[in-house]
């Protein structure tokens, strides 16, 4: 019988979710809705020095804000409760022991300055890489080394001692990866990593294989960076005597910067001006802050359709595609080994794509909103009007607002610059003989209609539109250029278009 699917995403809760985190979380969640399994959230915070207040609720935040939460969390307890792994910490220690029992791991007793010492040894006879292994720990203290009497007195003596893994001298550990085929590594090259630290905590890699094991995990897909890591696992499972059951790895490939030189890090979104993170996040505790997608105006579609292709592609022209599709279309198989270039130009056209294709009602709210933000009331149906008028050129909802303002609040200066060039005598006469056409008319009044009179007001003056066109702007929002300016007039009306003519009129003078 085939095993259900389990997957797992296991962040360590050190600050806020970096966006190729919120990735492997994606590559997860799709991958198990796509195989009918189950998605599970597991919080990894052995290492209390690096454990940042508010990171878990970031996380937690994150994932809802777009639509990938977890089937199993701490927030969300399944089966395999606790899924925090300070809150499992008292079931470690016996695996570890288990470990030692068997051989596969021992006690070790240096203290710092005698790593420092052995590290300064090595790099003193030019060994490239010091490391504690299957040659050095032959001489430092621990109980391959030191008579079995002695480890018993140093252990009740209550002496600090780590467990560390005996890696074996000579062996080759192999590793079959969804993304990147056979992996092949001499054992000679690993470390006897701790797994077992003085403070009674498990290190990553003795917790993340057991719990994974516990959790009935089948597949572990996760970022490249753990790849040197997955050798040990190997080999951890087996001596624990769990290879029928191992997981199998999908390495994710890096997030690069945008000019592929390097992986992407918050430095690079703090200097180009586009954030790497989510959400916006504050540390409370030492006051770094970071920008977030969501509060820079994208929206949460946008942005799950653009992480998704942050690696992955469906191998055809398509690139629209909602959760339910991305379900559909994923697979492992079609995730690329190479890093991907971070490009914000690409994050900007999905927004624009989302939000071209959202109804104006759906947009009004923004608008809505945004006004509210200025102490400015508008309804829902003018909101309308200014989503349908500036949808086509924004690339954020809040632009809305900013760009389609002066429809709502009639322009009391006008800009300068456009006024010195355009508010000359014709304009002044267009527009003078167009407010008195405006204030005369009572039929239906809409853009075909307000560009209709504009016309024949110009061609009975004898005057050419085309020149005066961004006087007429201008005297009807304030400045030379923004949406279609027979729109705003239907939206405004007849007499405010006047109105707002003639108190033009009365403030800017004609330039010679
Ligand atoms: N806690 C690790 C991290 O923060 C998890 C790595 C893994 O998925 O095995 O990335």
């Amino acid at each position: 019988m085939s095993r259900e699917v389990r997957v797992r995403f296991a962040p360590s809760p050190t600050g806020p979710l970096h966006i190729g985190g919120v990735r492997t979380a994606l590559y997860n969640y799709l991958f198990a809705r796509k195989m009918g399994g189950k998605f599970l959230l597991r919080i990894e915070d052995t290492d209390q020095t690096r454990f940042v207040p508010g990171a878990e609720d970031y996380i937690k935040e994150s994932l809802e804000w777009l639509g990938i939460s977890p089937d199993e969390s701490p927030w969300n307890p399944g089966d395999c409760a606790p899924y925090r792994q300070s809150e499992r910490k008292p079931s470690y220690m016996q695996y570890a022991l288990d470990l030692v029992e068997a051989g596969h791991a021992y006690y070790a007793f240096d203290t710092s300055e005698e790593l420092e010492a052995m590290r300064e040894r090595l790099t003193a006879a030019r060994v490239v890489q010091p490391q504690y292994n299957s040659i050095t720990r032959t001489q430092m203290k621990n109980s391959l080394t030191l008579p079995e009497e002695e480890v018993k007195a140093r252990l009740a003596s209550g002496e600090p001692y780590v467990i560390r893994v005996k890696i074996p001298r000579k062996e080759e550990v192999r590793l079959n990866d969804m993304i990147r085929g056979w992996v092949m590594v001499q054992s000679a090259t690993l470390d006897d990593k701790v797994l077992m630290k003085s403070d009674g905590m498990p290190t990553y890699h003795l917790a993340n294989i057991v719990d994974d094991h516990l959790m009935n995990i089948t597949h572990v897909i996760r970022g490249e960076e753990w790849l040197p890591s997955a050798p040990l696992h190997v080999l951890l499972y087996k001596f624990f005597g769990w290879e029928d059951t191992m997981p199998e790895f999908a390495h994710l490939p890096l997030l690069l910067k945008p000019d592929g030189n390097g992986k992407l890090s918050k430095r690079d979104g703090d200097k180009l001006g586009f954030p790497v993170f989510p959400l916006n996040w504050e540390n409370k505790v030492d006051g770094d802050t970071a920008a977030g997608f969501r509060e820079q105006g994208y929206l949460s579609d946008a942005f799950l359709n653009f992480l998704a292709f942050l690696g992955w592609n469906p191998g055809d022209e398509r690139e629209i595609f909602s959760l339910e599709e991305l379900i559909e279309a994923f697979s492992v198989e079609r995730i690329g080994k190479s890093g991907t270039k971070f490009d914000i130009a690409k994050a900007k056209w999905f927004n624009e794509q989302y939000l071209r294709a959202k109804s104006n009602a759906e947009l009004a709210p923004y608008v809505i909103a945004d006004a509210a933000k200025e102490g400015v009331t508008i309804i829902q149906d003018t909101a309308e009007a200014l989503v349908a008028l500036m949808k086509e050129r924004v690339t954020f909802p809040a632009e809305i607002w900013q760009g389609s303002r002066f429809v709502v609040e009639a322009p009391t200066e006008f800009d300068q610059d456009i006024a010195g060039k355009r508010w000359n005598a014709d304009a002044v006469t267009i527009l003078t003989a167009y407010a008195e056409t405006l204030e005369g008319y009572t039929g239906d009044f809409d853009a075909e209609k307000a560009k209709a009179l504009l016309g024949e007001t110009a061609e009975a003056k004898e005057l050419k539109l085309g020149k005066s066109m961004q006087a007429v702007r201008l005297a009807v929002t304030g400045v030379g250029a923004g949406p279609d300016l027979m729109e705003i007039f239907a939206i405004l009306g007849t007499e405010e278009v006047a109105k707002r003519i003639r108190f033009a009129l009365a403030t800017l003078e004609v330039i010679g």
